[in-house]
């Protein structure tokens, strides 16, 4: 081996600063792996919240909790397809893993609602910083402050193992080292999801077919095939979450609220095609059916004002803006007279409390107020439920339900914990509380050895 320690994490998303940060702190020498030139992998990236039950936070702002009450929202969001066991500890540890991230210097005073959830539970900092990259950043400088030996461009291969079939290292790849192995008693597994890999997506689920992700590159699922050289068993690969509405322009994810609060949603040729809230999956397959499959989020000043967010959509320069819909038309080249007598149908529609043409259930305004609007939009996906079989402590086990000795899975990679679809603001609780565990295991088992 070129260089030897007690624990290798592979990944630098939130999982794997978490438990390489953990790892050192129950006593480990620790050397973090990331195949990309930079760090934070899509944690970096998540904008809503850490879910959390019965917080001081929560608290002090008066809002009453229970983990069982977030154990019952996270089954009842997943279908119930959910690992009971991880789910527990999800909610059980989440509001330790907040305490540990405040103790270390994160802000997460600031408490929202995300959907499925029963109160407020999604911790965020306050002043309206991401959540992802502020909780990246504490780690950073924590790994930073214990002098992690961090390797960026560097692609963990293969969990090597002795002929016991104990993990004894990793084979990776630097960009500029090229193949050496590490020498370590212990491995974390923190890949992340393969959202942005849509040849593997659509094998899984073809309906997924050509769309575009919201995911940073490496979210390609390499991680999954090391898991698997390792002899690690998989589940729930095939569940899969699209957000049907990704701006074109801005590559931000758009609220469903902006439907919920009135917008319309229409094609090129200026015809609304589906109820538009219906299912996230129904939105998204019929999108992609039309021209360019892309459609516009077509609202007026009436629904601008209902929603905060959409002033933040238009301050990206993602929802161009005219006084008329024949205007608009031009300035997005969707057929403005069709486009015209589209929104008068469907204000006759509001009017009469009936679409006559796709059943949508709630018709909350007319569009004919001020400046019209509209957001160019895809579907995208968004996250990847399933991933490699861990147990709850975090061990990554084998088709026969036993423990792969010394290897650890956190976060994204693993499935089991959202079961057939996530809530917002699960996430990064997840990959906090598992990453935290699978760190602090991790370096307990390698101090044994
Ligand atoms: P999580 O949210 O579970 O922490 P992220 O997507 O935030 O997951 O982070 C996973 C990180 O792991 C990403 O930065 C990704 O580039 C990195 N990664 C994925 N596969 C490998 C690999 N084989 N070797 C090294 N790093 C990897």
């Amino acid at each position: 081996p070129r260089d030897t320690t007690d624990v290798v994490v592979i990944g630098s998303g939130g999982a794997g600063f978490s438990a390489a940060v953990s790892a050192y702190d129950n006593g480990a020498k620790v050397i973090l792996v990331e195949k990309e030139p930079v760090i934070g992998g899509n944690a970096k990236l998540a904008a809503g919240g850490m879910n959390a039950a019965w917080t001081d936070q929560q608290k002090a702002k008066g809002i009453e909790d229970s983990v069982e009450s977030m154990v019952k929202d996270t089954m009842k969001g997943g279908r119930n397809l959910n690992d009971p066991a991880l789910v527990d500890v999800l909610a059980s540890h989440s509001k330790g893993s907040v305490d540990w991230l405040t103790g270390m210097g994160a802000d997460l005073t600031d408490i929202g609602r995300m959907g499925g959830a029963s109160v407020n539970r999604s911790h965020r900092p306050t002043g309206g910083a991401g959540v992802g990259a502020h909780v990246i950043q504490v780690l950073y400088d924590n790994a930073v402050k214990r002098d992690i030996d961090m390797r960026m461009n560097t692609r963990g291969i293969e969990i090597l193992k002795d002929d016991k079939g104990n993990v004894k290292g990793l084979l990776v790849k630097g960009m500029y080292k090229g193949y050496y192995w590490i020498k370590a008693d212990a491995v974390v597994l923190a890949t992340g999801g393969f959202g942005k890999n849509n040849d593997r997506v659509a094998k899984l689920d073809p309906k997924l077919k050509g769309f575009v992700s919201t995911n940073q590159p490496g979210a390609t699922g390499d991680g999954i095939d090391v898991a698997g050289n390792a002899g690690a068993a998989m589940q729930d690969l095939q569940y899969i979450q699209a957000h049907p509405t990704l701006s074109v322009k801005g590559g931000v994810m758009v609220t469903e609220a902006v439907r919920g609060n009135g917008a319309i949603l229409v094609n090129r040729e200026g015809k609304r095609f589906v109820n538009e809230i219906t299912t996230r999956d129904k939105a998204a397959a019929a999108i992609l059916e039309q021209t360019g499959k892309t459609a516009y989020l077509i609202f007026d000043d009436s629904v601008r004002k209902s929603l905060s967010k959409i002033d933040k959509y238009i301050g990206l320069g993602v929802a161009p803006t005219a006084d008329s819909l024949v205007k608009l038309g031009k300035l997005e080249n969707i057929d403005g007279k069709a486009l015209t007598e589209t929104v008068a149908r469907y204000n006759s529609f509001v009017t009469a409390g009936k679409d006559a043409d796709f059943e949508r259930p709630n018709l909350p305004r007319a569009l004919n107020e001020g400046n019209y609007f509209a957001i160019e939009v895809t579907p995208g996906v968004h996250h990847t439920m399933g991933g490699v079989m861990i147990d709850s402590k975090s061990e990554i086990l084998n088709a026969k339900k036993q423990v792969i000795p010394g290897l650890y899975g956190a976060g994204e990679v693993t499935g089991g914990v959202h079961g057939a679809n996530r809530l917002g603001g699960n996430a990064i609780s997840d990959i906090v509380t598992f990453g935290r565990m699978a760190g602090e295991n991790a370096a307990k088992y390698a101090e044994k050895k």
